[in-house]
């Protein structure tokens, strides 16, 4: 009898630990999570980035039934910005708010489980609101990056931390707003703060501990490292060529920080991270490209070695960041790569080797450039669109000012787009504006704006600034579009029924088909959308996920658009749809 209990109890415990263990987020689970649709462990749904799903109970016939399954406030008085994609994962969804907060709730009902949130001290500085764009899940682990440029990890069901993480000086500028990446069982984290002078830079950690693992700077000039198991720098793990395509002393505050994150695609074994301005945007101070800012950089996950590099704008004068998501998906047999950068163009490229595919507008005005040379790889540049140098004294103390368009809040900017290997069209979040924008004498100040020009941002058109386009990589044709009045910040989402998901900052999240952009369904959230929905199913129940509360980077930075859409009210919820049993 009680021998009999004790190997109950011993085959409890041990069971227990088992199953403890057995029920954490894997890297067979992280490669396959485009596939298995009753989860989402990745920002991106799948760390591709396509924000495909499989599932088809809510189609173009059904969506029209859809109705909220519950809903759930972030609370406080903190609201601005949601620009958070939700993970879910064993029963629970796991949503970051603004101001460094995350909340795991029950999947099912809505309930709250836990929630952290991060003490921050005075004195950050997060250049485009205090957003947060989402976790990464890793064994029972959920992790993510705060504004003052921490990473925390936590127990996926106590909330409590289990490792800490100081990536850098946010009194220098560093902050942290993306979603870290899981690749080949590393934890993959850029930063932001590319309007400080910081330098972007890649690090692998290990997911389990924190413990730095590589770490690759974007702005050449500064040398990458290996580290040993001891944190040490090992010798032979040095990559980087001082002074390339820098001369003088500004790559040492370059900018190219890797503000968004990155995709990986386990086939290419590539890491593909987009970078950011090279600081400051006077680009009279800084002749030459600037390697790698403004680029699509692909890294070899094991080593931190660039494998390849892709520079969107060289010699960057817009600020037009490179850091948009590079999506890999199959076109004629060949791994490529999707990219919609902030400058206008979209870019095709071979996701092995970076060599140019194909590259074609999607927006209707570029000013600075006539086209990419598909031979060279390299804009043709208007010489005329480039604001002028302030040394050459035309206004004063400024140089002379210029029409530019895009506007440097971008054609796309964070909202992330998705691709259906359906309808093989890119859903594309873009914005036509322009801004007049001229430079300005500046010097590097820690902590301090480090812009060297100045600017105010305009709508094109009366009665739109977004528009969510269809778009064929192959033949650069937009097959439809939706106008939208504010401009579009949020993501996209498309899946196998049929359906492409979108939000608006009018606060609708909005359901069309994706072969003809009709609208079928929408929802008022009621805040502003900035984020991109999620799908998942649970027993045999599809749901639908978005964030709502309008903010971000246009409200602080855009000018006379911002004028026309201060009438949006702030907010801080997550929502969940499901079709209606009627
Ligand atoms: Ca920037």
């Amino acid at each position: 009898m009680k021998r009999n209990l004790i190997a109950t109890l011993v085959g409890m415990m041990v069971c227990g630990a088992f199953s403890a263990h057995a029920a954490g987020v894997t890297d067979a689970m992280i490669a396959n999570d485009a596939k298995a649709p009753n989860n989402v462990l990745s920002w991106g749904m799948g760390t591709q980035g396509q924000r495909f799903s499989p599932l088809t109970q809510i189609n173009t016939q059904t969506v029209g039934k859809l109705v909220p399954a519950w809903s759930f406030s972030f609370g406080g008085e903190k609201q601005r910005g949601q620009e958070s994609q939700p993970l879910i994962y064993n029963g629970k969804m796991f949503v970051t708010g603004s101001y460094s907060r995350i909340y795991a709730v029950d999947m099912k009902t809505g309930t709250k489980l836990w929630k952290y949130e991060h003490r921050l001290p005075d004195g950050i500085m997060p250049c485009c609101d205090v957003v947060n764009r989402g976790a990464a899940l890793y064994d029972n682990l959920v992790i993510f990056g705060t504004l003052d440029a921490q990473l925390i990890a936590l127990d996926q069901d106590t909330g409590k931390i289990v490792w800490k993480e100081k990536v850098d000086d946010y009194a220098a500028g560093y902050s942290m707003s993306a979603a870290p990446l899981i690749a080949n069982g590393l934890l993959l984290t850029g930063v932001s703060g590319g309007e400080f002078g910081v330098v972007g830079r890649v690090e692998a950690r290990n997911p389990r501990t924190g413990q730095l693992v590589w770490s690759r700077p974007m702005i050449e000039g500064h040398m990458g490292y290996k580290y040993d198991k001891d944190g040490k720098a090992t010798e032979n793990g040095v990559t980087g060529t001082v002074n390339k395509s820098w001369p003088g002393d500004l790559w040492k505050t370059g900018g190219g920080a890797t503000w968004l994150g990155g995709t990986y695609d386990p086939t290419t074994k590539l890491a593909y991270f987009g970078t950011g301005n090279p600081a400051p945007w006077n680009s009279h101070l800084r002749p030459g490209d600037n390697l790698y800012s403004a680029s699509t950089v692909a890294l070899d996950v094991d080593t931190g070695k660039i494998k390849w590099s892709y520079q969107t704008t060289p010699h960057d004068g817009w600020d037009y960041d490179g850091v948009n998501e590079f999506v890999t998906f199959d076109m004629d047999g060949k791994r490529m790569g999707g990219k919609a950068d902030r400058n206008g163009f979209f870019y095709v490229i071979d996701a092995k080797d970076g060599k140019l595919e194909n590259a074609f507008p999607f927006v209707k005005k570029i000013t600075w450039a006539s086209g990419i040379d598909l031979k060279t790889g390299r804009p043709n540049y208007i010489e005329s669109g480039r604001p002028g140098d302030p040394t050459k004294g035309e206004e004063g103390k400024k140089g002379a000012t210029v029409f530019a368009a895009p506007a440097f809040l971008g054609a796309k900017n964070q909202m992330p787009m998705a691709y259906s290997p359906q309808t093989k069209l890119f859903y594309v979040p873009a914005n036509e504006w322009g801004m007049d924008i001229w430079n300005e004498p500046v010097s590097y100040k820690k902590g301090g704006a480090f812009l060297g020009a100045g600017f105010t941002i305009h709508p094109l058109n009366e009665d739109y600034i977004g528009a969510m386009r269809a778009i064929d990589p192959k033949t650069g044709k937009i097959v439809w579009e939706v106008k939208n009045g504010a401009p579009l910040w949020g993501g996209v989402m498309t899946t196998a029924g049929g359906l492409v998901f979108y939000g608006t900052p009018e606060g609708f999240l909005k359901a069309v088909d994706a072969k003809t952009g009709k609208e079928l369904w929408k929802f008022q959230t009621g805040s502003g959308v900035v984020a991109p929905p999620v799908t998942w199913k649970d027993g045999d129940t599809q749901y639908v996920a978005v964030t709502s509360g309008w903010g971000g980077a246009v409200p602080l930075w855009g000018g006379e658009v911002a004028k026309k859409v201060n009438f949006l009210e702030q907010g801080g919820s997550v929502w969940v749809f499901k079709l209606s049993s009627k």
